[in-house]
């Protein structure tokens, strides 16, 4: 007796379709699965011959023989276990349904449920991709497949169900209802009850626009944190294609994504290496892509630990990060924008006007050492701030609010995207070209902090409505190139 079905494995986030050839002969009793199955499916034998059982089905006293190819592909994932288990079905009983055209995904409880799994998103994508559109896979996992066109799924709570629809020929498929997410309801926050810290907000929005990194420094109570926590509110929707990269990564850790939201991460300081690139253990994805197509928030960076802020060099460089366990490994996008506040000096009043700094020389030295040996460079502004002072309590911010600021956001990044699609370069006027040179020429550039600074004056030009960066635009751009005073206090 032989059969095969299909079902699919996840590499990162791409799926590839898998087969899985089963042989039943007579013999001592043995079931042996080949193919380079991981420990995972080799327990999944177990689970396999309980949900059979309980499903009505004679776990055959015979030999079991199982192959799954290609055999390159490692096969990892208990979703493994349905298609396992209706390879053995279909040597018993006769199916009424064309199975080559279906592919299988789903986990199996001991009394035969059909349990969700993670990563639907990209399984399904191998299977649209080797021409497979009809999939099974578990009832709960339907909803997220909802936005996605062309495919037919049956939906299984139990394998008993299924059992039955594949002996009687009666699969119909699940509707998949539109779900809508909401977004979560009103973020509650906005950028009108800052008080103060113009400039601050300003470098977000401006930010915002280039996904340009930031670091804000000021002393405790400055806003840093308030202000860094509502970029949320003005950051420009997802667009379909990037929705889908996000989901699969939601999917993959068996979440949802909330739509065209973008992430925004803001870990502990306390978080593991491990957990903000990514498990070694298990090649499953950190933080830094959770963040993907997002923001990373890392507030006081100099409170997380030196060997997590090294981890993100190369992240932040490449947009993605390797992982590798034994012969294997991932790659994972992390394309995010990267926010971060600090104290400039371990008491925290350094450069503030009103206050007295108690440390000495050595401890601030030592203080900014940590960040410039770690991932200064790896941030494109930086904004000194400084306490809101008495007279500006009184009022609210008068010049900002989310909604002002998201549409602005929106409008740049519109003619941004008209300037590209008539390929029009943004471009420089000799004015600001002959200020670019001289403050080049002051040392306090490096070539690196150069093309950085022309792409800050890009997006501020894009702010304004212009194709031109003007002596305005740069000169705000150079405003947040703080880094060489920053430096000047070692
Ligand atoms: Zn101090």
């Amino acid at each position: 007796m032989y059969s095969k079905v299909k079902s699919a494995v996840v590499v990162g986030l791409k799926g590839s379709v898998i087969e899985i050839e089963t042989q039943i002969s007579r013999g001592m009793p043995y079931h042996v699965i080949v193919g380079l199955p991981s420990q995972v499916i080799r327990e999944s034998k177990d689970r396999v011959k309980s949900a059979l059982k309980e499903s009505g089905i004679r776990f055959p006293d015979d030999r079991i023989t199982q192959n799954m190819f290609p055999a390159h592909l490692k096969k990892e994932g208990a979703h493994l276990d349905l298609p396992i288990a209706m390879g053995i079905m279909c040597c018993i009983i006769e199916p009424k349904v064309d199975l080559q055209g279906i592919g299988f995904i789903g986990e199996l409880s001991l009394e035969g449920r059909i349990r969700p799994v993670t990563g639907v998103l990209s399984l399904v994508e191998g299977f649209i991709e080797d021409g497979l559109r009809q999939i099974v896979m578990p009832r709960q996992n339907l909803p997220e497949v909802g936005g996605i066109k062309d495919i037919e799924v049956y939906a299984f709570d139990n394998l008993n169900d299924l059992v039955r629809a594949v002996e009687f020929g009666e699969m119909s498929p699940a509707s998949i209802e539109e779900e809508t997410v909401k977004r979560s309801v009103g973020h509650q926050i906005d950028f009108n009850e800052v008080i103060g810290q113009n400039h601050a907000i300003r470098a977000i929005e401006i930010s915002a626009v280039g996904n340009h990194n930031l670091l804000m420094v000021g002393p405790p109570g400055c806003g840093k944190t308030m202000i860094a926590e509502r970029l949320r509110t003005v950051l420009p929707p997802l667009t379909p294609e990037k929705q889908l990269e996000s989901a699969k990564v939601y999917s993959l850790l068996g979440e949802r994504s909330t739509e065209n939201e973008r992430p925004f991460l803001a870990p502990h300081h306390s978080i593991t290496r491990a957990a903000m690139i990514g498990g070694t253990n298990a090649l499953i994805p950190g933080i830094v892509t959770r963040a993907h197509n997002g923001v990373l928030f890392l507030d006081e960076i100099l409170e997380f630990k030196n060997e997590v802020l090294q981890s993100l060099r190369e992240p932040i460089s490449n947009s993605s990060v390797l992982l590798t366990r034994n012969h294997q490994s991932v790659e994972y996008p992390c394309d995010f924008q990267l926010i971060a506040t600090m104290n400039p000096c371990p008491c925290g009043n350094h450069m503030a006007k009103d206050l007295n700094c108690s440390c000495n020389d050595f401890e601030i030295k030592r203080y900014l050492n940590k960040l410039s040996g770690a991932i200064l460079d790896r941030f494109d502004m930086l904004v000194l701030m400084d306490r809101v002072e008495l007279k500006d309590v009184s009022e609210k911010n008068r010049f900002f609010d989310s909604k002002g600021i998201s549409s602005r956001i929106l409008k740049a990044l519109e003619l941004k995207r008209q300037l590209e699609s008539s390929g029009i370069e943004i471009e420089m006027n000799s004015e600001a070209s002959s200020i670019l040179m001289r403050y080049y020429n002051s040392g306090k550039l490096s070539m690196r902090g150069h093309s950085k600074l022309l792409e800050i004056a890009k997006s501020i030009a894009l702010l304004e409505g212009t194709e031109t960066i003007n002596r305005k635009c740069l000169s705000e751009a150079i405003a947040y190139q703080g880094f060489h005073r920053l430096k000047q206090n070692l």
